[in-house]
C-alpha cells in the first residue's frame, strides 16, 4: 500500500486549553516546576512531559515536530528556526573531528558553503560525487566517513537521488543516510525509502506563505533525544530553537499541504510540457526526458504529482535576467529566491542561490549561465499564465523556435 502522508498529519488530534480546534500556543521562554527534584531530573533527561526552557522544546515546537515526523514516518522530529539551523546540528551531531562525509554535489549552496568552507574548521571534510551515480557514493566512502548527505530532488538542477539504493549503500558500511527532502515534501517520502534523518526547510512549501522560516529534524527518538541533550546536543546549544509563536503558524498552514502540492505540480507539469513541446531546454522530473524521471516515478507517492519547481534554460544570463524582469513587470511572477510560495518566484541560480559555487563547478554540474529556476505559484488559470510568459520570452527574444503555428496563442 502506497504511504499517505496527508491521511498521517489528519489523525493527529491537538484541542487547545478551553477545547480550541487549534492547540494552544504556549507563550513561555520557560516553565515552572512544583518540586526542585523534579527539575533537576528534567536536566538530566528523565522527566518525560516537563518542560524546561524553549530551547531545549515547548508544547507548540512539539506539536509541530509530531506533525512532521507523521508526514515523515518517522519516530519523532524537532523543529528549529531555520533550514540551515536544522541540517547544521544534525551534522554536527554525527560527526566529530577527523570524519568524513560523502555528499552530493548539487546540493543547496548553503549547505554545501557549510561542508566545503566551514566544516573542514573542525576537521570534518566531505567528498562532493555525482549523487545519481551510487557506485560514486559508495567508491568515495572511507574508513571516517559517517555521513552520506544528499537532497531526494536537488537544488536546483533537480537531479533524483536514489534513496533506497544509497540506503542499501550506507546500511552495509554502518553510516548515517541524510536526506534533506524540501523540494519534494509529501511527494517523496525519504524515511520509507532508507535514509536515516530527514530533513527540511520549513521556509519553502511546507509553510508555503513566505512569511517566515523554519527547519525541522526527522529521525528516530534515540537521535532526536541527543541532539536536544542539555550536555552535548547540537540543537540545544546551537540555539537555533524555533519559537512557539512560529511554531503554532506553521503547523496551521502544514494542514493545506496536500492540497498545495497537487496545484503546484499540476501546474509546472503543464507548463513543462508546453515549454518542452516549445523547444526550449526544460528540466522537469515529470517530463519523460527527465533522466531521473523512471526513477523519480517508482520511488514517489503518485498523488501529490512530480513537484512545483522547473528550469529552463534560456542561453545566457542577460536573457535569464531581461525575462525575470519582464515577467515580474507583467505579474506573471516574483524575480526572488525561495520557494513554495503562492505566487511564482524565478531566480537565475548561477549568480544567486548557487553562487556560493565556484564558476568552474558550476559548469562541470550543468549549472549554465541561462538556467532560470522556476518555484511555480497556485495560479488558478495556467493556460492564461502560459500565454502570458510566452510573450515574455519572444518579446525578449529568447523564444526558440518551433514557431507559433497557432496564432490564438500569441
Ligand atoms: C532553503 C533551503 C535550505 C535552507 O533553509 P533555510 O530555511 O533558508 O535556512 C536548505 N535546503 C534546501 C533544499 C533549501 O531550498
Amino acid at each position: 500500500m502506497t504511504f499517505k502522508p496527508a491521511n498521517k498529519i489528519q489523525d493527529l488530534q491537538y484541542f487547545g486549553e478551553f477545547g480550541g480546534v487549534n492547540p494552544s500556543i504556549s507563550d513561555s521562554s520557560t516553565y515552572t516546576f512544583l518540586s526542585a527534584k523534579k527539575m533537576f531530573d528534567t536536566f538530566e533527561g528523565n522527566a518525560e512531559g516537563c518542560y524546561l526552557y524553549s530551547r531545549h522544546s515547548s508544547p507548540s515546537a512539539l506539536y509541530l515536530g509530531e506533525a512532521l515526523a507523521a508526514m515523515e514516518d518517522t519516530e519523532t522530529a524537532t523543529v528549529t528556526a531555520t533550514g540551515m539551523g536544522a541540517i547544521v546540528p544534525a551534522i554536527m551531531q554525527l560527526c566529530s573531528a577527523g570524519d568524513h562525509i560523502v555528499a552530493s554535489r548539487t546540493i543547496y549552496g548553503g549547505t554545501y558553503a557549510f561542508l566545503k568552507n566551514m566544516a573542514p574548521k573542525y576537521n570534518i571534510t566531505t567528498t562532493f560525487v555525482d549523487i545519481t551515480k551510487p557506485e560514486a557514493v559508495e567508491a568515495a566512502i572511507g574508513p571516517n566517513t559517517k555521513v552520506v548527505y544528499c537532497e531526494s530532488v536537488s537544488n536546483p538542477l533537480l537531479e533524483i537521488a536514489d534513496i533506497a539504493e544509497l540506503g542499501t549503500i550506507t546500511r552495509k558500511h554502518n553510516l548515517k543516510l541524510l536526506v534533506d527532502n524540501t523540494f519534494s515534501p509529501m511527494s517523496v517520502s525519504p524515511a520509507k525509502l532508507g535514509a536515516d534523518v530527514v530533513l527540511h526547510s520549513l521556509t519553502k512549501f511546507i509553510n508555503g506563505s513566505s512569511d517566515t522560516m523554519g527547519g525541522v529534524i526527522c529521525g528516530s527518538q534515540e537521535f532526536i533525544d541527543e541532539l536536544r541533550n542539555v550536555n552535548d546536543g547540537a540543537c540545544m546549544l546551537m540555539g537555533a530553537s524555533m519559537d512557539s509563536l512560529r511554531a503554532a503558524s506553521i503547523l496551521k498552514n502544514l494542514r493545506t499541504l496536500h492540497i498545495r502540492m497537487k496545484q503546484h505540480s499540476a501546474n509546472a507539469m503543464y507548463l513543462a510540457e508546453k515549454f518542452e513541446a516549445d523547444g526550449l531546454k526544460t528540466v522537469y522530473p515529470g517530463l519523460k526526458s527527465h533522466p531521473g524521471h523512471e526513477l523519480i516515478t517508482r520511488l514517489m507517492n503518485p498523488q501529490y504529482g512530480y513537484g512545483g519547481m522547473l528550469t529552463i534554460d534560456v542561453g545566457s544570463l542577460e536573457k535569464a535576467n531581461e525575462l525575470m524582469e519582464l515577467m515580474q513587470e507583467r505579474n506573471l511572477g516574483y524575480l526572488a529566491v525561495s520557494l513554495g510560495f503562492y505566487k511564482t518566484l524565478f531566480s537565475a541560480p548561477g549568480s544567486s542561490t548557487s553562487s556560493e559555487i565556484p564558476e568552474e563547478e558550476q559548469m562541470e554540474m550543468g549549472l549554465s549561465d541561462g538556467l532560470i529556476r522556476f518555484s511555480i505559484g497556485l495560479d488558478n488559470d495556467i493556460e492564461r499564465t502560459y500565454r502570458s510568459m510566452r510573450r515574455c520570452m519572444k518579446e525578449v527574444g529568447v523564444y526558440p523556435i518551433n514557431e507559433v503555428t497557432n496564432s490564438s496563442i500569441v
